[in-house]
């Protein structure tokens, strides 16, 4: 409805949405605790409609519906791995589709989520920076997985999320507005701790600066994948916007402002970032933080020159790490057979890399250009 004049409830602030909902129940003559039960529809029960408030009269419930809307994208699909991982398929409001993984392991669930529709960045060994970029999300649609993973989950697993990670589609600081938002909508709405809260970046410097100015205490990773400048920017092109000098600088201002512990996430690709002495390099880039590397063994993409690192050599590298007091863990890939683990979320299937991929490995890496054959 474009004349829709209604206001969205889930766009707003929880404080926002209670001083709504205080005004609408009072012009209507209603008691105060309306606004209790709506807020726990809300923020507890993640409601998808009004229809759905069965504690409130009929009539509150069609006035509400009168006056608001709820953010609530249709689930377009459910892909469920052999390893419990379940990947669900959100199709917006405009058409739109796009995917959260859930992700149980022991006593945790973890919620990846999506903040963009495709994604602008480009990064050269992910299956999102090939689709390109679609549109921001709202802070909505944002939050809108969480609620809907999480209903799912309780109707289907019986189990609560505990943990969330915007590790999904899309570059969360490069859509702040929206992100920034939804951080304290989780948070002070759904009731999920800060620390609870992942927020990873591929290095957007003032997005690292304003999550460093928040009082909450969120977690950040940063998808490092290289440790110097001339490899960096081959992969991840935002390297050439904002260099690791920068980048580091950022960092610093991020763990001084709560001793917040960053993880850094490291991709290992065959022969192209995995050596010894890339390792080495990386122990003394990270020394000076309380960090932890995660190494993410590479997961292929159809149309993709690369292969992941073999398991010797990646033990290899943590080993370097290791000894060089760096904590490093290898990520186990989850949900491989569902297209569910990191970097191939992508609602649209494009099996060969966009032109400027091609140009780009072509330029500086013949030898992985000769390797990708037909393109
Ligand atoms: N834009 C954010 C979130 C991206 S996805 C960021 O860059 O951090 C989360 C992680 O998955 C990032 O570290 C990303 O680099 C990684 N990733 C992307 N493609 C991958 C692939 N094909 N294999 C393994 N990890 C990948």
């Amino acid at each position: 409805m474009l004349d829709d004049q209604r206001l969205d409830l889930l766009e707003l602030l929880p404080a926002q949405a209670e001083i709504e909902l205080a005004r609408h129940f009072a012009a209507r003559g209603q008691p105060a605790y309306r606004v209790a039960q709506a807020r726990a529809w809300l923020y507890q029960r993640d409601a998808l409609h009004f229809r759905e408030l069965t504690d409130l009269p009929a009539g509150e419930r069609a006035a509400l519906a009168d006056r608001f809307t709820l953010t609530a994208p249709e689930l377009a699909r459910v892909a469920r791995s052999s390893d419990g991982t379940v990947k669900h398929l959100w199709r917006m409001a405009d058409g739109e589709l796009l995917e959260s993984v859930l992700i149980p392991a022991r006593a945790r669930m973890t919620l990846c989520m999506s903040s963009q529709a495709g994604c602008a960045l480009a990064c050269v060994f992910c299956a999102t920076g090939w689709s390109g970029y679609r549109r921001q999300l709202t802070a909505a649609e944002i939050v809108a997985q969480f609620r809907g993973a999480r209903r799912w989950a309780r109707a289907h697993e019986g189990g609560e999320i505990t943990n969330v990670v915007f590790m999904g589609m899309g570059e969360p600081l490069a859509n702040r507005k929206a992100v920034m938002p939804a951080l304290t909508l989780l948070n002070q709405g759904y009731g999920l701790g800060a620390r609870r809260i992942t927020v990873s970046t591929v290095g957007i410097v003032p997005g690292i600066r304003e999550l460093a100015a928040r009082p909450e205490q969120f977690r950040l990773a940063v998808s490092l994948h290289a440790p110097n400048h001339e490899l960096r920017r081959r992969l991840v092109p935002v390297e050439k916007k904002h260099p690791l000098p920068e980048l580091l600088e950022a960092l610093r201002a991020f763990e001084a402002a709560g001793g917040r512990r960053i993880t850094f996430e490291y991709v290992m690709i065959d022969g192209v970032n995995d050596s010894p002495e890339l390792a080495r390099e990386l122990a003394a880039l990270v020394a000076e933080f309380q960090a932890h590397v995660n190494l993410i063994p590479f997961n292929p993409i159809p149309g993709a020159p690369w292969q992941p690192t073999p398991p010797a050599r990646l033990r290899a590298f943590a080993e370097v790490l290791q000894a060089r007091g760096v904590a490093a863990t290898v990520r186990s890939p989850r949900g491989r057979d569902i297209a569910a683990a990191c970097g191939q979320l992508r609602a649209e299937h494009e099996t060969r890399p966009p032109k400027p991929f091609v140009e780009l490995m072509r330029a500086e890496r013949p030898e992985v250009a000769a390797l990708s054959g037909s393109v």
